[in-house]
């Protein structure tokens, strides 16, 4: 039995009528750009998220520069940001004038700590982008309270990931994406929440933050006669907004389903063949990626695809790494051990909002298969 390393299709088939007719509807109302459908949708996800205000914009890339420009981040300023995530989450800093600075993870939860943030801090850093990886959430209170830092949750791969106190997913504390002091998502479609498109929000419980996120979205301008500042054109479309409120009703149940898959690769014997995965304190993950570790993480990514079992590594080359950001790095590349470690070891296995406990024991068996061979 062939496994796709992610499946959108299966959850949205239920929800097929209510696309159709959210996408008609749309269309017959006329208004396509930060319109009706928007101004619902983040309402709706401000909710959710229990946060003040979503806005929303046009991709998760654009949300962090966008964000980072309403902290007050430009030239001269540094930002640091984790290098194992993906390529966005620094390539949106030197678009603001700032300087992206890598810092390390933690070999365990692959996010960043307190630690690892602040031996990167200098007398220029300016704010701090976390990036709750793969859907674990990173430590922001403490990384605010230990640096003073704003600190900019990149939770594109985060939604429907919650922190409790008490380790039950059914009362969340808190969310991903209002833990910090401004946020953002990506509505890309294999996210946890998916358009079908590109899209991205940012939220914030600063009233003031949000202002300016607004109105740099629409060129710098709150009016449309007056521009303020040099701005984006940076919107959530319409259809996209339509399209995602029909999906965030189910992104609790899809949210735990994923969670779920967590506690049932384990019962099918993963552990005993990779390194799996590991929660951060009081996080219920909402596995986004369901990233393993193994010194054999080449070899197993060919055999498992031989097998049709969908696996790849996301990020073989960390962002320091890319070429474009050497420049960044005048003195020689940051030096981040375990991020190269990480880097060189991890690979993704299936996961989705509806894969089956036999598609798992599928996976797990071929993964035993390859490195049995
Ligand atoms: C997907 C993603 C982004 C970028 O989102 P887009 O909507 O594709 O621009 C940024 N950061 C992380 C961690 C992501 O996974």
């Amino acid at each position: 039995m062939a496994v796709p390393l992610f499946d959108t299709a299966t959850a949205l088939a239920p929800l097929r009528g209510e696309l159709h007719d959210a996408l008609l509807r749309t269309a017959d109302g006329g208004a396509f750009i930060l319109g009706p459908e928007v101004g619902a949708f983040e309402q709706e996800f401000a909710g959710w998220l229990g946060a003040r205000h979503a806005v929303g914009v046009a991709n998760g890339t654009e949300a962090i520069t966008i964000a980072l420009r309403a902290l007050g981040v430009g030239p001269g300023d540094e930002v640091v940001v984790p290098s194992f995530t993906f390529w966005a989450s620094a390539e949106a800093i030197p678009p603001t004038g700032a300087t992206p600075v890598f810092c390390d993870v933690d070999p365990e939860t692959m996010c960043v700590t307190a630690e690892t943030v602040k031996a990167a801090l200098t007398p220029r850093t300016k704010a701090v982008i976390v990036v709750h990886l793969f859907g674990n959430v990173a430590p922001v209170a403490e990384i605010r309270r230990e640096t003073g830092l704003p600190v900019l949750e990149d939770a594109a791969q985060a939604a429907g990931s919650t922190l409790t106190a008490d380790g039950d997913p059914t009362h969340p504390i808190a969310r991903p994406g209002a833990l910090g002091d401004i946020a953002t998502f990506s509505f890309y479609p294999s996210k946890n929440l998916g358009g079908f498109g590109d899209g991205g929000a940012i939220t914030t419980n600063d009233d003031a933050l949000a202002e300016r996120v607004r109105t740099l979205r629409f060129h710098g301008s709150a009016d449309k006669v007056d521009y303020v500042e040099i701005g984006y054109n940076s919107r959530l479309d319409e259809l996209q907004a339509a399209v995602l409120r029909v999906q965030l009703p189910h992104l609790n149940a899809w949210a735990a389903h994923r969670a779920a898959s967590h506690v049932r690769y384990h019962r099918a014997g993963i552990d005993e063949l990779v390194q799996p995965p590991v929660a951060a304190p009081d996080a219920t993950p909402a596995w986004h990626l369901y990233v393993v570790r193994s010194p054999r993480a080449d070899e197993l990514v060919a055999g498992l695809q031989e097998r049709g079992i969908g696996a790849r590594a996301y990020y073989r080359t960390p962002v320091h790494r890319q070429a474009p950001m050497a420049v960044f790095q005048p003195d020689g590349l940051a030096d981040l051990p375990v991020t190269d470690e990480l880097a060189r070891t991890h690979l993704a296995l299936p996961i989705s909002a509806t894969i089956t406990e036999e598609q798992i024991a599928e996976v797990v068996g071929a993964v035993g298969d390859v490195l049995a061979g």
